[in-house]
């Protein structure tokens, strides 16, 4: 490939992966990079395959790009060949992102969410000493114009928002001022605060009780008692060590219990270990609810009129209402609400359907929720297709009679105005104190999945 800046599309049905000549590594991770910050996901999520050369690749670039050919003559078409056929889910995926229009792949959230679920990529994190992090997601990296902790921010956003669910691998302290992870933790004097100390065996002499410091008993090759003058001959018999105990070369402080402190190597700064932040680490891969955002965007024109429409709650705030719900149900225990979750499945051909008409069924989508859900009635949407009602003092038996009507009503405008085939999917829950919105939504997308 000659001028990665000249490429502003790529044609779909041609185009299976590019191929970087790794003959000088760092220049071709440069070239990955450039590939992974556009914003076209045509050319963003696009397989890149190095070509290495007769240098040996540091395993942290190769491990950047989605595979790797050898430059063995006759055999480079068969393994261009097979690359392709290994490759096709990647680029099917892609097809479908491509075919709808959005405005997020500007978003680096967006699109990490679309580059995990464009491999199926269980992004795993890779101690490292050329992150300052301590920590690399070899195949993420490139998307990120910065090295700095933005990866690990966007990968705990999206797992709060649970698009993303992480899998812990480990601990680590990192610096609470620039985030670095290379600490160093010292001891230091009570007293003076000095790390200047040396160490010394903590030794009892049995017969005359005495407790003192290693040193007072050495004599040449041999342990004697500067209190009783006796020879220390046998451990566990003459004598134990108790423990270990400090000097202060500084003030001549001497202690049992050190303090411990924490410098960081990149801004110097000291500080004690419990004000440093400790951080999970986690591998990430993508959940149902993160595969369906990937899709159709995280937040839409559809969401837009949804909101003014029918006044659609924003999701966290949707929450807040669910908790206080719950609470009420349980202090009073008189009533029944309900939960629902709706998918409709058949939305996403709107977009590619429809142009400048998509807005006008929208409008009629939102009034199908209007005529069937009552102004008590509590509403959010994680994206186009996915809804969640608490139906406030109603029975899941009745709220299936709404949600019916609702799923209806939309069937028939989509089929006779467009002759979309729409299939949609909903349940129901009473809402109890352990009834949670988010595995709710999880369990009709797997649902819809299986
Ligand atoms: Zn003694
Ligand atoms: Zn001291
Ligand atoms: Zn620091």
């Amino acid at each position: 490939m000659a001028d990665i800046d000249s490429l502003s599309s790529v044609d779909d049905e041609k185009v299976a992966f590019f191929l970087i000549d790794c003959s000088d590594p760092h220049a071709a991770y440069r070239q990955l990079c450039r590939i992974r910050r556009m914003v076209d996901p045509a050319l963003y999520l696009r397989p890149v395959l190095f070509l290495p050369g007769p240098e040996s690749v540091p395993k942290n670039i190769l491990q950047s790009a989605d595979g790797a050919i050898q430059a063995m003559g006759h055999s480079l078409h068969e393994q261009l060949e097979s690359w392709t056929a290994r490759l096709e889910g990647i680029n099917k995926k892609i097809h479908q992102y491509t075919g709808q229009p959005n405005q997020n792949d500007t978003n680096i959230a967006f699109k990490i969410l679309r580059f995990i679920a464009s491999r199926n990529l269980t992004a795993e994190p890779i101690p490292s000493v050329q992150a300052l992090s301590g920590y690399i997601f070899p195949a993420l990296q490139p998307l990120f114009p910065k090295p700095d902790n933005g990866i690990f921010e966007t990968l705990e956003y999206l797992e709060t928002q649970r698009l993303l669910s992480g899998t812990f691998t480990g601990s680590a302290y990192s610096c609470t001022h620039c985030g670095c992870a290379f600490l160093n933790f010292f001891e230091t004097c009570p007293d003076c605060g000095s790390s200047d100390l040396v160490t010394d065996e903590l030794i009892h002499h049995f017969k005359c009780a005495y407790v003192g410091g290693l040193s007072e008993y050495r004599q040449g090759n041999e342990l004697i008692c500067p209190k009783c003058d006796k020879t220390l001959n046998h451990i566990g018999v003459d004598y134990d060590k108790t423990s270990i105990v400090y000097h202060c070369n500084q003030c001549g402080n001497v202690f049992q219990e050190a303090g411990v402190m924490t410098s960081c190597y990149n801004c110097h700064r000291e500080t004690e270990p419990e004000n440093q932040v400790q951080r999970s680490i986690k591998s990430y891969t993508i959940t149902a609810i993160g595969e369906n955002a990937a899709s159709y965007g995280m937040d839409s024109l559809f969401q837009n009129i949804l909101e003014s429409k029918v006044h659609a709650l924003a999701f966290s705030a949707f929450k807040e209402f669910f908790r206080i719900e719950q609470a009420r149900i349980q202090r009073y225990g008189v009533t029944v609400s309900s939960l629902a979750a709706l998918r409709l499945g058949g939305i996403e051909e709107l977009y590619t359907r429809l142009g400048k008409r998509t807005r006008e069924i929208f409008d009629e989508i939102s009034e199908a929720f209007k005529a069937n859900l009552r102004s008590s009635d509590l509403f959010t949407m994680r994206n186009e297709t996915l809804f969640l009602i608490i139906l406030t003092e109603t029975t899941p038996e009745d709220g299936e009679r709404a949600l019916k009507r609702i799923k209806e009503r939309i069937g028939s405008l989509l089929k006779t105005n467009l002759d979309i085939t729409f299939d949609a999917d909903f349940a129901i829950w009473q809402i109890t104190p352990d009834l949670d919105p988010d595995s709710c939504l999880e369990k009709v997308l797997s649902h819809y999945a299986a």
